[in-house]
């Protein structure tokens, strides 16, 4: 059982034991048939609300990866699961099925208890993980980061990192060990060699509204994690009407497939649940997102942000076995935004993955306002005002996202190019009392000016209150553990 904690000066859950990828031995489910079954059968089976077998769900993989599978027959795959879900068992299948799509990492067993990652199911303004990742590499760990692109609302971290001129998600194994060695941390995208079959899955999923499932979701994020060789993983699980699942029950849901299926699989996985119903930080579009990164790693910026990169890292440093406490682990990290040791990281990496090391220079070093001069830029801003005097209660995040991904800073088409630069800056903090014609929000859009149904759509998300000033509250709000001391 997946345990839930707060978690102060214990010991840190046991490993769990070493993961069996190759779909042997008692985890596939029994397979009556000899005979391989073609797609529409396997469809139909799911369809009807069947169980998959491991070789069902190796076959349904397979023609993914091989080309064989049309497009709509991944689509009618997606959205059967999504209909009918899966169980652990299938949802382990799947998730080995898709980790050995691809090739397995292996790194130097010296670096065994330093491996550790994070991954998030996705939210408006979560630029965590470009933090994260150099600030936990700053702190000693390897951080090979398996990313993912924007998926329906959310941002992608890859897409965020792409608004950094020459930034190169695909990397090679072999370029991944030897930015491990030399910086400690890369971001990679799925590529032919990695994890191709969550590539594939992934991209029709954006397109074919088949997000929103549990199985899809685990699968796809476990398996990029479990080629990666970790000693410790922790999911940023968002909860809120800006996340993929509203409420913090279904979240807990996920969470807890997400650590069962993982231990499963032989890895160690926590789940964060962090409320999304407000944009993490002030800034949510790709290039405005890696400003405030940088921002971040001055040891500045906003203060919700920065609660969940030293907590979710301070989880990963304890769970590793790095540090004694999560406490302890929070402030280090805490540390290595403000001497800047986790900036000077981040400008390894990009120089590592193909940035113009005077850029990658420039943009670490610079000031908020060069920064802006370097990265993608929209063509015009647009400032919204406050309607009212009031307290600022909440900042819906669902239409903040909406109108942006309208404005051309999401797909509506798998590979669809993106406008880096469009996004918007919120100019207040919720728990701030505003005057009317205050402005609260800044625009930056390419085309022509918002529409009304626009404009509408982002007033109606400030809500303002009568109440007196207050601290907005953190979005960190529990984390679910591994099983204690149990080898799986
Ligand atoms: N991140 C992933 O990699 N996959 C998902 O399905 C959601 C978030």
């Amino acid at each position: 059982m997946a345990a839930t904690a707060t978690p102060g000066a214990q010991a840190p859950p046991a490993p769990v034991g070493p993961g069996d990828l190759s779909g042997e031995g008692s985890r596939g489910l029994p397979d009556a048939r000899s005979e391989p079954k073609q797609l529409p059968e396997l469809i139909r089976i799911k369809r009807d609300g069947g169980r998959l077998s491991e070789a069902d769900i190796r076959g349904f993989v397979d023609a993914v990866v091989n080309g064989r599978a049309q497009g709509a027959q991944i689509g009618a795959m997606l959205m059967a699961v999504r209909l009918q879900g899966m169980d652990l068992e299938e949802t382990s299948a799947l998730t080995r099925a898709l980790a050995e799509s691809g090739q397995q990492l292996e790194w130097p067993k010296a670096w065994r208890q330093q491996l550790v990652d994070k991954h998030s199911t996705g939210g408006v303004g979560d630029k965590v993980s470009l933090v994260l990742a150099p600030a936990l590499a700053a702190c000693g760990c390897k951080v090979p980061m398996i990313s993912g692109r924007g998926l329906a609302h959310t941002g992608g971290t890859l897409d965020k990192l792409e608004s950094v001129p020459g930034f190169n998600v695909i990397q090679s194994p072999e370029q991944m060990q030897a930015l491990l060695e030399q910086v400690g941390c890369c971001i990679v995208g799925q590529s032919k060699k990695l994890v191709p079959g969550d590539g594939i899955l992934y991209a029709a999923r954006d397109v074919t509204a088949t997000v929103d499932s549990l199985p899809l979701i685990t699968a796809s994020i476990l398996s990029k994690k479990v080629v990666e060789g970790l000693s410790a993983l922790v999911v940023d699980v968002k909860f809120g009407e800006a996340a993929v699942f509203p409420n913090q029950e279904q979240a807990r849901e996920l969470a807890r497939a997400l650590v069962g299926v993982g231990a499963g699989l032989g890895l160690r996985v926590a789940a964060a649940l962090t409320a999304m119903d407000k944009p993490l930080g002030h800034n949510v579009g790709h290039a405005l997102e890696v400003e405030e990164a940088l921002l971040c790693m001055d040891g500045a910026g906003p203060s919700d942000l920065r609660d969940l990169v030293t907590k979710l890292g301070g989880a990963l440093l304890w769970l590793s076995g790095q540090a004694q406490t999560q406490a302890e682990g929070t402030a280090r990290v805490a540390a290595a935004l403000d001497d800047g040791s986790a900036r000077g990281r981040f400008e390894q990496m990009l120089a590592g993955q193909g940035v113009d090391p005077g850029l990658a220079r420039a943009l670490c070093s610079g000031s908020p306002a060069q920064r802006r001069q370097l990265l993608p830029r929209a063509q015009e801003q647009e400032e919204l005002l406050s309607p009212a005097d009031g307290t600022v209660e909440l900042i819906h995040a669902m239409p903040l996202a909406l109108v942006l991904h309208e404005l051309g800073a999401g797909r509506s088409r798998a590979g669809d190019a993106l406008r880096l630069g469009v996004g918007a800056e919120l100019l207040v903090d919720v728990g701030q009392r505003l005057r009317r014609g205050t402005p609260w929000l800044r625009v930056h859009r390419d085309g022509p000016p918002l529409s009304g149904p626009q404009r509408r759509a982002l007033q109606e998300a400030l809500v303002l209150s009568d109440r007196a000033p207050f601290a907005a509250p953190s979005p960190y709000a529990e984390l679910v553990l591994p099983p204690t001391g149990a080898q799986q």
